[in-house]
């Protein structure tokens, strides 16, 4: 698919601002040369790379609404976890699908997921056209080794992978330097939760002291890219030894909120020189996967924390929702920038949510603070064309929502839904 976008505004994350100019997508990628032909033209309105949604399980979208009002001990042990078990293929699939439309729709373009049943939601993510990157989840469970077995695989199959061991509560030290040393051998990134709950801090104080990331420095854990998810109880002092590492933090707000996990503070992270992504989480513990919405929630966030209405502006934020994991995991994508791949976001700058604008330089500050996803009008993943006017390509919804129904009715149980 060629693609002229004649005199739109977009990004330029350099000089913090919006340009105007004239760029393409040849087939896959972007270029400021004209291709040959030209399959489809836009012209004088806003297009930003799309999204990256630092850290999600999709795949929970079909747990929707359960277990709204426990933490994340209760919410894990008593509701997700015996729902797991019941889990397949199948479930994975629909659930996926779900999920992978509602974040395009919201101009996602790639996300960072770790659960389990990859091969079904790879084909979802095809399906709809939105790019996954896997992390399988590591559990220290009998089998464990599994989940680098299915990592090779999918990389096999082609998918962009990483290493994903859950979390320091659930992968102890007696597998983490082998599941490191895996991760070393492939060049592979690591993806793990990390100091989201005040009782993980307490766990990971008990049994591996305050001084926890050095132990991880010991067996070799910052030699690769490292994604830590949630991050809400980093103390100034790990967040400095954080601020040397090649690591970003995926903060993810809505599912902190809801979880009543704690409150991120990203303009901590930022003096500390830690770079930070915005995450949906599972649609379990957020309710939604609407991508805007959650980089809005994260910026008010950082203002009301912070008490310093400065503290971002519009482009540092846009950057984050971007380019900022992007560039950690080495990927060419996140920037309209020439070679990288075509994720584009391509706005409606008539929608209600994003008029008036003075100036097009409005625009940005209309996409952080009062757009909503009716304002995604077109969406790009690798320049294949997957919401054209605010409708999905080849996916049909109401098949999706019926599919998805039948499935949860048949996981439903008196004693587990309530
Ligand atoms: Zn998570």
């Amino acid at each position: 698919m060629n693609v002229c976008f004649r005199n739109v505004w977009y990004p330029d994350y350099e000089n913090k601002t919006l340009v105007r100019g004239t760029f393409y997508v040849d087939g896959q990628r972007i270029t400021f040369k004209e291709p040959e032909h030209i399959d489809a033209m836009f012209a004088d309105t806003l297009v930003t790379p799309g999204f990256f949604n630092g850290h999600s399980h999709v795949a929970m979208s079909l747990f929707r609404g359960i277990g709204d009002d426990v933490d994340l001990d209760r919410w894990l042990n008593e509701y997700i976890w015996p729902l797991e078990a019941r889990l397949n293929d199948d479930y994975v699939y629909w659930s996926s699908m779900l999920a992978c439309m509602e974040l395009v729709r919201s101009g996602a373009t790639t996300f960072l997921d770790m659960y389990f049943w990859e091969k079904a939601t790879l084909e979802a993510a095809e399906k709809v056209g939105i790019r996954p990157i896997f992390t399988p989840g590591i559990i220290e469970r009998p089998g464990w080794e599994k989940a680098l077995q299915r990592t090779e695989e999918l990389k096999d199959l082609g998918a962009l992978v990483g290493v994903g061991p859950h979390a320091l509560y659930t992968v102890s030290m007696n597998i983490l330097p082998d599941v490191v040393k895996f991760a070393k051998e492939n060049d592979f990134f690591i993806h793990m939760h990390l100091m989201e709950t005040a009782s993980e801090e307490a766990y990971i104080h008990n049994v591996l002291g305050e001084e926890y990331l050095h132990r991880l420095e010991d067996i070799g854990l910052f030699e690769v890219p490292v994604v830590f998810a949630h991050g809400v109880h980093f103390s100034e002092k790990d967040l400095s030894f954080l601020g040397t590492k090649n690591v970003v933090v995926a903060h993810c707000p809505q599912s902190n909120m809801k979880l009543s996990s704690g409150l991120f503070r990203w303009d901590l992270a930022r003096d500390s020189g830690v770079p930070v992504a915005i995450g949906t989480d599972g649609a379990a513990s957020n309710n939604n996967l609407d991508y805007i919405e959650e980089m809005r929630t994260a910026v008010l966030l950082a203002r009301g924390v912070s008490g310093k209405p400065d503290v971002l502006s519009p482009m540092d934020v846009l950057e984050a929702a971007t380019s900022v994991p992007a560039r950690r995991l080495g990927l060419e994508l996140g920037e309209i920038r020439d070679g990288y791949l075509a994720d584009l976001v391509v706005w409606d700058v008539e929608d209600l949510c994003m008029v008036p604008a003075d100036d097009p330089q409005d625009w940005i500050s209309h996409v952080v603070y009062s757009a909503g996803a009716q304002a995604v009008s077109d969406v790009f993943v690798q320049g294949r064309w997957v919401v054209r006017n605010k409708s999905f390509v080849g996916v049909n919804p109401s098949e999706v929502v019926e599919e998805v129904s039948k499935r949860r009715r048949a996981i439903r149980k008196e004693d587990l839904i309530r």
